[in-house]
């Protein structure tokens, strides 16, 4: 693992700020006032790059945005009040009826049910769990317009060769997106391996302290513009000052927390890998056979792991339910990415239909690895593993 300097510097520093403030000042401003009526008639001839009204354009979360996009190596960014938010502003801006999405790897399940919600509008979607590039061009149509894949995927975090799956795309002129809320930009830089637009739940390892829900889109100017006018702008679905705000602050501790992250997730992980009642581990830091990826290349693209992984018991609902409520440490909730470390299983024990659709066995107990300390978390998986 490795994170580039230079993303190191554009996550702490703050850049030159009024009266040498070393914090990016909050601008809790709705508006933003004019000289002369030619001059704000200006701004709204262009209000993605002016500041006219917070729906469209804030300085504050102008900065968050100018760093993702740099974080990214993207052209630009635009922020939301959600990554839901981010993810429908880019079908809503991007698709018309008729057009045809193509989801690759196991995706997280709201993505899937706004596609589901789609298709009053006309636009269909497939899903393919194969991960090599001819399962995927297999399963193309002539209306497919986007592929949006996640790498590693929602709870398997199977990764796949995004090189190579961004220039089948391209060699097809249909669009790619990729999640990539898991990796982070500092473990993986999407855009560099030309996939055209990356997407990041920030409610997640980008805040940092469970305190934020936000969403971001990074990509060209002209796709993220696009974006801008047809969703953001009249959805409404934006990052309030104040959360971009604490983004910031969370992004200047993005690379030490990550260290921690990563480092103890992969002790933990190998920890279950040697437990007799764990059938499986997935991680995509522990290689192909504990978490079977389809080709070498697959983890090519990764620079590093972060802390949520997954790992499978042989039992059904019951024996996760058992296991779950056993531990002490780990906190039951939705999400991840925070300092405390949490547990959930997607077995909700009447969903086995939805499951078995993304090939998501019953077993499977999810783990999001946060900052007290490796042996804490092992001594509460080892104490409630021989409670089963
Ligand atoms: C959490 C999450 C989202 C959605 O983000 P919200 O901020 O909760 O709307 C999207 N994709 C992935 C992979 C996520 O984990």
């Amino acid at each position: 693992m490795s994170i580039d300097p230079r993303d190191i510097e554009i996550c702490v520093t703050t850049g030159d700020s009024a009266g040498g403030a070393v914090v990016t000042p909050l601008v809790q401003s709705s508006l933003f006032a004019y000289p002369s009526f030619e001059d704000l008639l200006l701004g709204l001839a262009a209000e993605h790059r002016h500041h006219v009204y917070t729906r469209g354009q804030n300085p504050t979360t102008e900065v968050l945005e100018r760093k993702l996009a740099a974080l990214e190596r993207g052209e630009a960014c635009k922020c939301f009040g959600s990554g839901m938010a981010a993810i429908s502003a880019v079908f809503l801006g991007l698709l018309e009826a008729g057009d045809h999405v193509l989801f690759v790897n196991q995706i997280y399940g709201p993505t899937l049910e706004l596609a589901e919600h789609l298709r009053r509008f006309g636009i269909s979607h497939d899903l393919v769990l194969e991960l090599e590039p001819a399962a995927v061009e297999k399963a193309l149509r002539p209306a497919t317009r986007l592929i949006w894949f996640e790498s590693p995927g929602t709870m398997l975090f199977r990764t796949l060769d995004v090189a190579a799956l961004a220039e089948l795309a391209r060699s097809k002129d249909i669009l790619t997106g990729l999640d990539n809320t898991w990796a982070t930009p500092l473990f993986q830089k999407p855009l560099t391996l030309g996939v055209d637009l990356v997407v990041h739940a920030c409610s997640k390892y980008l805040g940092g302290h469970s305190d934020v829900v936000a969403g971001a889109v990074i990509g060209p100017a002209p796709l993220i513009e696009q974006i801008f006018y047809r969703a953001l702008l009249l959805n409404g679905g934006i990052l309030a000052p104040f959360d971009a705000w604490l983004l910031l602050r969370g992004l200047r501790t993005l690379p030490v927390r990550l260290r921690q992250h990563q480092r103890d997730a992969l002790t933990v992980a190998r920890f279950l890998e040697r437990h007799a009642a764990v059938r499986r581990v997935f991680h995509p830091g522990l290689g192909p056979v504990a978490s079977p990826a389809p080709s070498d290349d697959a983890n090519a693209a990764l620079e590093g792991t972060s802390g949520l992984f997954s790992f499978e018991l042989a039992g059904g609902f019951e024996e996760v339910r058992r296991l779950i409520d056993a531990l002490e440490v780990f906190r039951i909730a939705v999400s991840w990415g925070g300092a405390e470390s949490l547990v959930i299983s997607p077995n909700r024990g009447d969903n086995i239909e939805r499951l078995e659709a993304q090939s998501i066995p019953p077993g499977l107990i999810r783990l999001s690895i946060g900052l007290e300390g490796a042996e804490i978390l092992i001594r509460d998986l080892d104490q409630a593993l021989d409670r089963l």
